[in-house]
């Protein structure tokens, strides 16, 4: 069945895109630039990973979504979706709003997938939600997504499914798939920074280097070449 993939630069859809590449025949990757701090760095790293895997990618631009604010709300299964929720590595930092805070974004994007899904004649639409996140971002938790099924199986015509390989997974986890999966850890764009290189500091950071470290994986910044190396083998390099 084709799908539709939703990209935005980090390591979660990086993951999803190279399962839906082995398992459900993408043929457009989206990624939407709502005027987040890091969109041009993410929007790079989606290009680059749509390219890798050789799907197309549409930038969808929706800046208005910049100025819709909230707080972080807690899902109602919070509990069962995500029992080793550690906030800290997803609530952004101070002076970040790249991790959230924008109400419903993830149903709005959803949304929109649907119709280019109905559009292109494609029945699936995979995410990059996690286990973690569900926990915390409502439109991003099992409950919802289970409900975004049955109104998208009314809404339209090819009966479009969300599927979310990394769903149940914690980010050592998804880092793991990755790993076998193969995907170019280079090229994902995790910090919440708006700088030209990932600060290595920041909560995005240091979450996506614990979890690589985990999986006996470096992160590692080459000054020579100016590029990210993450993902190499522990012990290969400096
Ligand atoms: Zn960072």
């Amino acid at each position: 069945m084709k799908s539709i993939v939703l990209l935005s630069g980090g390591l979660n859809s990086a993951v999803s895109l190279a399962w839906a590449q082995r398992n459900q025949f993408p043929i457009l990757c989206l990624f939407f630039d709502y005027g987040q701090e890091s969109a041009a760095n993410e929007r790079v790293s989606s290009k680059k990973m749509a390219e890798y895997f050789n799907v197309d990618l549409n930038i969808v631009e929706v800046p208005f979504l910049k100025d819709l604010t909230g707080d972080l709300t807690v899902c109602d299964d919070a509990e069962e979706s995500a029992p080793s929720t550690e906030e800290a590595d997803i609530q952004p930092g101070p002076g970040h709003s790249h991790n959230g805070l924008h109400p419903n974004r993830n149903g709005f994007f959803l949304n929109i997938a649907a119709a280019y899904a109905e559009n292109l004649d494609a029945s699936i639409i995979v995410a990059g939600f996690s286990r973690e996140e569900a926990g915390v971002f409502p439109d991003k938790c099992f409950k919802y997504v289970e409900a975004k099924d049955h109104t998208l199986k009314m809404s339209t015509l090819s009966k479009v499914k969300v599927v979310c390989p990394t769903q149940n997974l914690s980010k050592e986890e998804i880092v793991n798939l990755g790993s076998k999966l193969e995907i170019p850890f280079e090229f994902i764009w995790i910090c919440n920074s708006a700088g030209g290189k990932m600060c290595g500091e920041c909560e995005g950071c240091q979450g996506y280097i614990r979890a690589l470290q985990h999986n006996g994986l470096a992160y590692i910044w080459d000054k020579k070449t100016d590029q990210h190396l993450n993902g190499e083998p522990l012990g290969e390099r400096g």
